[in-house]
This record gives structure tokens, sequence and C-alpha cells, in this order.
């Protein structure tokens, strides 16, 4: 790690991945979904020309409360930003939401 560290001028320790959240439709639990823009996009071709026209990822998230798999699908242009979502068995929350909830649930009463 060290090495590729000086390799890159020392600045991958910053932290480029993109976080999205999602609540369990079974149990509501609030999940939260680390995306590395790097290594997570896949380019989606469309029409005829061989060109990257965007990206998207899929992840099978598994909360800690129950053993119901939730599917997420996330899109973005070619710019890498995030244009739409699609969330089977869960519903997308706000970072404020999940924030809330993990921390109540950390320190309860
Ligand atoms: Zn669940």
């Amino acid at each position: 790690m060290g090495f590729l560290k000086r390799l890159f001028g020392g600045d991958s320790v910053e932290d480029r991945g993109m976080y999205f959240y999602v609540r369990c439709t079974a149990c509501r639990e609030p999940i939260r979904v680390r995306v590395d823009p790097m290594n997570d996009l896949s380019p989606v071709y469309e029409g005829d020309e061989d060109e990257e026209t965007a990206y998207e990822v899929r992840k099978q998230l598994l909360g800690t409360r129950c053993y119901k798999l939730i599917e997420g699908y996330w899109r973005f242009d070619k710019r890498k930003r995030l244009i739409g979502s699609e969330i089977e068995g869960g519903n997308e929350i706000t970072a404020a939401e999940y924030e809330a909830e993990t921390a109540a649930s950390v320190q309860q009463p």
C-alpha cells in the first residue's frame, strides 16, 4: 500500500467512494452502501456506436437484522453523476435519516 501511495503521489488516501442509503422493507434496517467510482461502475453501451454512454452499479445488500437480500441498482451519466436508482426489497433513504437512526440505536436510554 505504501508503494502505491508513493507511486500515485500520496493522494490515494482520500476516500472517493460514493455512499447510498437504503432501508430494508422487511425489518426497516437502514443500510449504507459504498460504491467505488473507480471499480464498481460498469459502462453501459447504447445504440450502434461502441461508445460509453452511461454507467451502472448493481449491488446485493444484506443487513444484519434479517436474511432478506436487497438488490440495488444505480445508474449514472457519462460523467458519473447519479441519474436514477431502483431498489428491490428496500427503499432509498437519505444520509441524514441513516445517521439519525444509527446514532439513535447506539445511545438508546
Ligand atoms: Zn432486513
